[in-house]
């Protein structure tokens, strides 16, 4: 059992806090993903629970153990850096025999130890190959592979393929989802790059100025943010925000903006402040002939099998995505309306969204 529990985790640097009162409960077999952007404390985080930073505050459970002020060599979890220090004089075999040589495993349980964990991530025939003739991508399966040995109870990984590109990351983001299904080792992975973490995370924590803002599933994430920060750090391109201007009651069922009509999902609260803004994706906007937001077509951006058209309109530019038939020239005059009801309502004091039927 390799739950990760964190309760009021707090660290400071001096006057500094850089992760305040956090929780969060990573489940066992987990691949969960911190995300933000540089400097919110995600690294700092990671860094608790591997047991290289002390809390100031705080309790980390692993599993029932509370393993707060443990050393990190007392605790059973792997930490795979971004610049991490493979032996660039010894073979790969070496290499993956290494940490377990240091902590004194017999000679035939490393054989099998390493064999195992070159055959999991298919480097088995590099065995007696030297580093510097590796590729990065093997390089990383080798640095994968020092931490897969220990069999330990998780895996932390600092953006591991923060120095590869994009191809190759694309690529070893396959292989350690996959690596992830066939040994099922619970994993707290850190990461600046929304797309990267979509795509690994079974849950996500997004995190600004040292907070977590919300842990859910990436899908939750995309559709149901809980604040402005997180709905536009999220998608690509981010969420289009309209100012409402106007409190916004329980019973309203749509809101009038430039005489465009905008349906809302039922609410389940009352806004309590009137300077409120609408969320909604590009995808949730479509072009309409008549009865529309007017505007006029600024950018038009191609993106595989769609389009991304920007529109300056009175209340400011919109993104909207569109399928890739569709026929649009810079400057034409455009309207803009909602394809569906997908339309997020956030409090312009708190930037947090308001609960309705579509949040739910
Ligand atoms: P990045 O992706 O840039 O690494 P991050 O989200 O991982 O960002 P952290 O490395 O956790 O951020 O840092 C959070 C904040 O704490 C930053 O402002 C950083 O400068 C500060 N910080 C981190 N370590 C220390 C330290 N040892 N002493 C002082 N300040 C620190």
């Amino acid at each position: 059992m390799s739950q990760i529990k964190i309760v009021n985790l707090q660290k400071s640097f001096g006057d500094f806090t850089a992760v305040k009162n956090s929780n969060l409960t990573i489940y066992d077999k987990e691949f969960f993903v911190l995300l933000g952007p540089s400097g919110c404390g995600k690294t700092t985080t990671l860094r608790m629970i591997a047991g290289l930073e002390l809390p100031t505050s705080g309790e980390i459970f692993l599993g029932k153990e509370e393993v707060g002020m443990l050393r990190a060599s007392e605790r059973d979890i792997a930490f795979v850096f971004q610049l991490f220090a493979l032996y660039p004089h010894m073979n790969v075999r070496n290499n993956l025999s290494f940490p377990l040589k240091m902590q004194g495993y017999k000679k035939n349980d490393i054989k099998t130890r390493v064999e195992e964990a070159a055959k999991l991530l298919r480097i088995d025939h590099l065995l007696n190959s030297n580093i510097s003739s590796l590729s990065g991508g093997d390089r990383q399966r080798v640095a994968l592979g020092r931490a897969l040995v220990r069999r330990p109870k998780a895996f932390l990984m600092d953006e591991p393929l923060g120095t590869l590109d994009a191809e190759f990351r694309e690529l070893m983001c396959l292989e350690l989802k996959k690596l992830h299904i066939d040994i099922g080792a619970t994993t707290v992975y850190v990461t600046h790059d929304q797309l990267e973490a979509m795509s690994l995370a079974d849950r996500i924590a997004v995190m600004d100025g040292g907070q977590i803002l919300q842990a859910d599933e990436p899908n939750i994430i995309y559709n149901k943010p809980k604040t402005k920060f997180v709905a536009s750090f999220i998608g690509s391109p981010g969420m289009n925000f309209i100012d409402v201007n106007e409190g916004i009651s329980q019973e309203q069922s749509s809101i009038s903006i430039e005489d465009t009509n905008f349906n809302i999902p039922k609410q389940f609260e009352t806004s309590k402040s009137n300077k409120n803004f609408f969320g909604i994706r590009p995808e949730n906007l479509s072009l309409t002939n008549e009865g529309g937001l007017k505007g006029s077509v600024f950018g038009v951006e191609y993106l595989g099998s769609r389009k991304i058209i920007t529109i300056k309109t009175k209340i400011g530019e919109i993104k909207v995505k569109t399928d890739i038939s569709i026929n649009i020239k810079l400057n034409e005059n455009v309207q803009i309306k909602p394809s569906n009801d997908n339309i997020i309502i956030f409090d312009g004091e708190t930037d947090k969204s308001l609960k309705s039927e579509f949040m739910k």
